[in-house]
């Protein structure tokens, strides 16, 4: 009896993962700048075919075509030494990758939970990278979370630890962060940047599950009603506040356009 009702809980679990990946609904489509085998081909789609599942899962699909390129970097001691979105007509991420790294490598790296989160909001302009990029940081361990790749435990303990590096780097405790925030690009301070950005959606995120809300479910609304109307800043956060039926969104960005130091993201 045990051994047959193990078996039907394995039948169950690997139906579920079958349909799971049979279900992606994201229009992926994978370009290769440079030659990469079948071998390899295979593998990095897969990889990025498992992370847009556990997005979408999440999110929903987003309601465009999402375009990923491949680009060796041979010689990298990392699986993605570089990667960056491209905007515009089509939404999508260039991958450089060193295809010798191992399919876990790959699973185990924050890249793509990274880069395929930016496409779920508009480009906001150079001015607000810090914005963009404290989003895809924030974004990017829900995802490594809901994936497995890291622990739903842990990630209060991953932000912290993130937060509290960058705190401790942040040199400007006369500028709010939004002012703040050009210079420390300029210096290449990225993480300090990327952080205290992220600090942004860790309170947003807070704040909605007080109401029994979460950025994720506000995200999947986003994306089915609003995604495609080519919001900028200001839209974007009326938009989310709009969703949220309360000013979570605008009132904080008030805040960090207005309160010297880094962020406060204390409980
Ligand atoms: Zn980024």
């Amino acid at each position: 009896m045990l051994k047959a009702l193990q078996w039907m809980v394995f039948a169950v679990a690997a139906v579920v993962g079958t349909h799971a990946s049979a279900e992606l609904r994201t229009d992926l489509r994978f370009y290769w700048k440079d030659t990469f085998s079948v071998a390899e081909q295979q593998k990095l789609e897969a990889w990025i075919r498992d992370v847009q599942t556990t997005l979408e899962s999440m999110t929903g699909p987003p309601p465009f075509p999402v375009h990923v390129t491949f680009l060796r970097a041979d010689d990298a001691n990392r699986p993605i030494p570089w990667a960056h979105t491209t905007r515009g007509t089509r939404q999508g991420v260039n991958f450089h990758v060193n295809p010798a790294f191992s399919a876990e490598a790959f699973r185990a790296d924050w890249t793509a939970s990274h880069e395929l989160s930016h496409l779920l909001i508009p480009y906001l302009g150079r001015r607000h990278a810090w914005f963009a990029e404290g989003f895809a940081s924030f974004m990017q361990y829900q995802v490594m979370a809901v994936g497995g790749v890291v622990s739903d435990a842990d990630l209060p303990d991953i932000y912290r630890q993130r937060f509290d590096r960058e705190r401790r780097r942040y040199p400007y405790e006369a500028l709010p962060f939004a002012d703040a925030a050009p210079l420390l690009r300029a210096e290449r301070r990225y993480p300090t940047m990327y952080w205290g950005g992220a600090v942004y959606f860790w309170q947003a995120d807070q704040t909605l599950r007080a109401d029994g809300q979460n950025l994720t479910a506000l995200l999947r609304r986003y994306l089915a009603c609003c995604r495609q109307q080519g919001h900028d800043l200001e839209g974007l956060v009326t938009a989310l506040d709009q969703l949220a039926g309360r000013d979570v969104f605008s009132t904080r960005l008030e805040k960090f356009r207005s309160e010297p130091g880094f962020p406060h993201y204390q409980q």
